[in-house]
């Protein structure tokens, strides 16, 4: 029976890993129904996973509480497969994944785990990877991945339950400084802003690269520049009006259908969303607010174009959208009959700044690459006071020896 229970463990552990890894990505690619049903299932299966550790410790009663346990989780299991049976979430996670060189053992299990999950158990040669995924990552890595992925989880706006481990360490390398804060100071483990405690000196606590990674965004933009002969092809389309406040921004999700051209390799525009003021600096100075256009191509690769938007005139397009903000926090809001062209946000002409960077918020993933536009748009001042975010702006990080080239 130990044997078993270790077996539910290992398999639940997997499940909250995937579903949680799942959870960020679909979070950033903002499908939010599929978010919340994941979410819910992630919640159900941490505290499965305590149940069965409980019942692990507890020798004598083992064998009736595993039953329970893993009755119910024989339940989620059933559901989670059933959210993973269309192959979608696989295929974007492996096209994500294999523009990254070397994949962590935590990521193969992970992505074994999603293999099983689509596939099916009955598949042999799934199982079997899965089973190599598992040995050969240590144990308490597994952990370390799971409680990563909880707290990228928590950053992503979830409300999530962390796992009881992953407090546990989070306290031995952050004692307590003030006996009252004690409280506040978990919560805030797991969370990030742009103020104070959680602002983004921080980010790197719980988030690695943010702190260490070496080509991260924003950048200073400032000469000498190396020309770019990358050429640019805007194609967006006017779709319903789709908007999202995630706790962090307002976020303009987009149909499928709006596209970027680069050289000849296509990206769809996913969403839009906004910073105030610019996170990019043009020779030290910043934009009273930037839009950043968020694409993806077939295999994953990241592309974003940056908007600058300087104090002037009123900005129409940004009427519209300003016109039909969110009520609620963490849900899609699609205000009826509006319908929006992201075209209309940008300039002209499409002369770019160019450098490789990273997401300018948790995790902080790299290989992005940014094309901040050279001609900013008009906002006016009353529009810039209406964003409901005072201030959502990373600091301009290192160049690290990167080139930024010019170019359109
Ligand atoms: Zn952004």
């Amino acid at each position: 029976m130990k044997k078993y229970l270790r077996l539910i463990l290992e398999i639940l552990l997997g499940i909250c890993l995937v579903a949680a890894s799942t959870l960020a990505y679909l979070n950033y690619s903002a499908k939010k129904h599929l978010v919340a049903e994941v979410g819910e299932l992630t919640e159900q299966l941490g505290e499965a996973k305590e149940a069965l550790e409980k019942a692990h410790e507890a020798e004598p009663a083992a064998d009736e509480h595993a039953a329970d346990a893993g009755g119910s989780s024989a339940q989620e299991l059933d559901a989670l497969k059933a959210a993973f049976s269309n192959g979608i979430v696989l295929q974007d996670i492996e096209s994500l994944y294999k523009v990254q060189k070397a994949l962590s053992a935590e990521r193969q299990v992970g992505m074994a785990s999603i293999r099983l999950l689509t596939k099916g158990a009955q598949d042999e040669g799934t199982v079997a990877a899965f089973q190599k995924a598992l040995e050969m990552a240590e144990w308490s890595n597994r952990l370390q991945t799971v409680c990563a992925a909880q707290n990228a989880l928590a950053a992503a706006g979830q409300k999530i339950k962390v796992l009881q481990d992953c407090k546990k360490s989070a306290d031995k390398e952050e004692p307590a400084k003030d006996a009252h804060g004690k409280k506040d100071e978990k919560a805030a483990a797991v969370h990030w802003g742009y103020e104070g405690d959680n602002g983004p000196e921080h980010w790197g606590d719980n988030f690695p690269v943010c702190g260490t990674g070496k080509k991260q965004s924003p950048l200073n933009i400032i000469g000498p520049f190396e020309k770019s002969k990358d050429v640019l092809n805007v194609d967006y389309k006017e779709g319903p009006l789709k908007m999202f406040n995630n706790g962090h921004t307002i976020q303009v999700n987009v149909e499928p259908g709006s596209t970027l051209t680069i050289n000849k390799e296509s990206y769809d525009l996913l969403q839009f969303h906004f910073h105030r003021p610019s996170e990019e600096q043009v020779e030290g100075k910043n934009s009273a607010m930037v839009a950043h256009f968020v694409h993806k191509s077939k295999d994953g690769k990241l592309a974003v174009i940056g908007v600058l938007l300087n104090e002037g005139k009123d900005n129409s397009a940004i009427k519209t959208l300003w016109a039909n903000l969110p009520p609620k926090e963490g849900e899609e809001y699609l205000p009826e009959k509006v319908s929006f062209n992201p075209a209309n946000m940008l300039p002209k002409e499409l002369g770019f700044y160019n450098y490789e960077g990273s997401l300018t918020t948790p995790p902080c993933t790299e290989g992005v690459q940014f094309y901040i536009l050279k001609k900013p748009m008009d906002i006016s001042k009353d529009q810039v006071g209406k964003f409901p975010f005072k201030l959502n702006a990373r600091p301009v990080q290192s160049l690290n020896g990167r080139k930024i080239n010019a170019g359109g």
